[in-house]
């Protein structure tokens, strides 16, 4: 699948120190197959390339991420924002209640999702009814009534006598005499997009005038959804999609062109036949489970948002010239832990999260290096050859530890330094830099 591709793509790319502009074309030219296969739009694909091409050609530099995990934050960026930035909300009125169309073809889950809508609504705390607008399919309104029913939220029906906008009409005044919140109106559908229905459709949008008109269609027909989303779009007039059967779609076509093409968001995502699998539609999340490094992705974001470049660029002049103190070594195990619990980070880092399954990071053991260097002063941190027996007693007294703690933290600093002094030897040159022509 679409997944496993670009997963196999960028997996290529993300220990690499250096990348050529041959590597970024390679894996991008694999990327572009595998969209394609996916059935993602022939154009939205050619123009996700293009922008991607320019940001990794366009030496966007992050200190902290090796190419290659630029690259895939790059990709990652890009994606989501495809698939339209940030979650898109149900607009809520003002003036209660919010009515909540439902359109679409015949089988792709509308009334389904209208419960499931219903009850996700409900569990916000919000007082749904559901109404019963498809008149032609028999068996349409004892469905809504057998979800409402389970759910435990109102159905208004009217039979199949009346027409579906006396039956919305009716329903709207229902819930305002009601206190329902939110109405929320199934619609018939067709199996093809035709002139009635679409005529009817318009027909309800003019003497309902909903809040939010949901396009209900189903990923597993991949383009074809795209087509029907855009004709929908065009003739009637759409909010957002809720975009069905997600979880039978392995190639995730729809999902990454809908936006693009349409123009409209995805705001629900259907997850399964069971009513709580609906879910709002995060672009970032779809992203990361998509290139399946959700993992590498938060761990970017987080180096992001809590190293300090100048400050990384300070430290390893110091280590070059053997001036690393133990002030130092405080403030980066503090960067460190600023980015999260250890052992969430730890199992963040690719290939990692196996082998440390069992370790358990004590984080008390930090807190005890935390307050020994603490104790110390500023003096003595710059220099802890003066730390002799007198004021190792005194720097575990003030930091609560035993004498041991704090021979063994001078013992293991005194070790590190050694280290860092002899990876210096060996290379010379620190930082990797990044090079695309
Ligand atoms: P409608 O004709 O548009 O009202 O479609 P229905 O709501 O009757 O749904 C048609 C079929 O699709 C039913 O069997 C649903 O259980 C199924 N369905 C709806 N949404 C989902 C979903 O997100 N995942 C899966 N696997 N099945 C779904
Ligand atoms: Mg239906």
């Amino acid at each position: 699948g679409l997944a496993s591709k670009l997963q196999a793509t960028l997996k290529k790319l993300r220990n690499k120190g250096k990348l050529s502009g041959k590597d970024v074309k390679s894996a991008l030219k694999e990327v572009k197959l595998a969209l394609l296969e996916a059935d993602v739009n022939y154009k939205v694909v050619k123009q996700f390339i293009k922008r991607v091409q320019e940001r990794a050609v366009g030496h966007e530099v992050m200190e902290s991420l090796t190419p290659g995990q630029q690259v895939i934050k790059i990709v990652n960026d890009e994606l989501t924002e495809l698939m339209g930035g940030n979650k898109s909300d149900l607009s809520i009125s003002s003036k209660p209640p919010t009515i909540i169309m439902l359109v679409g073809l015949q089988g792709a889950g509308k009334t389904t999702s209208a419960a499931k809508l219903a009850r996700f609504l409900k569990k916000k705390g919000k007082k749904p009814l559901l109404v019963a607008g498809d008149i032609y399919r028999p068996a349409a309104i004892k469905q809504l009534q057998v979800l409402g029913d389970r759910l435990d939220i109102p159905v208004f029906s009217m039979g199949d006598k009346n027409s579906p906008v006396d039956i919305s009409k009716a329903g709207i005044s229902k819930a305002e005499s009601n206190g329902n919140d939110v109405v929320i109106i199934d619609t018939a559908g067709r199996l093809h997009i035709d002139e009635e229905m679409m005529d009817e459709l318009k027909s309800i949008k003019s003497n309902v005038r909903p809040h939010e008109i949901l396009l209900v269609v189903d990923a597993m027909t991949g383009q074809d959804a795209v087509n029907v989303a855009e004709n929908f779009s065009e003739s009637l007039g759409i909010d957002g999609i809720i975009l069905t059967k997600l979880d039978g779609d392995a190639r995730g076509g729809a999902a990454l062109s809908i936006k693009a093409v349409t123009g409209k968001p995805i705001k629900f995502v259907g997850m399964g036949e069971k009513l709580d699998a609906l879910e709002s539609f995060h672009p970032d999340r779809m992203s990361s489970r998509i290139l399946g490094m959700g993992d590498v992705l938060s761990l970017i974001e987080k180096a992001e948002a809590s190293i300090d470049a100048k400050k990384a660029e300070e430290l390893e002049k110091k280590i070059r010239q053997n001036e690393f103190s133990l002030e130092d070594f405080l403030e980066q195990l503090q960067q460190v832990r600023n980015m999260g619990p250890l052992d969430q980070i730890l199992g963040m880092i690719p290939g990692v999260s196996g082998q440390l399954k069992n370790l358990q990071v004590d984080e008390k053991q930090l807190d005890r290096i935390e307050a020994i260097i603490n104790s110390m002063t500023i003096e003595e941190r710059k220099n802890p050859e003066i730390i002799n027996g007198s004021r190792r007693r005194r720097i575990a007294r003030g930091s609560g530890t035993k004498i041991q703690d704090v021979n063994r933290l001078l013992k293991q600093f005194k070790q590190t330094k050694k280290m860092m002094k002899q990876l210096n030897g060996m290379q010379k040159s620190g930082r990797k830099k990044m090079r695309f022509p």
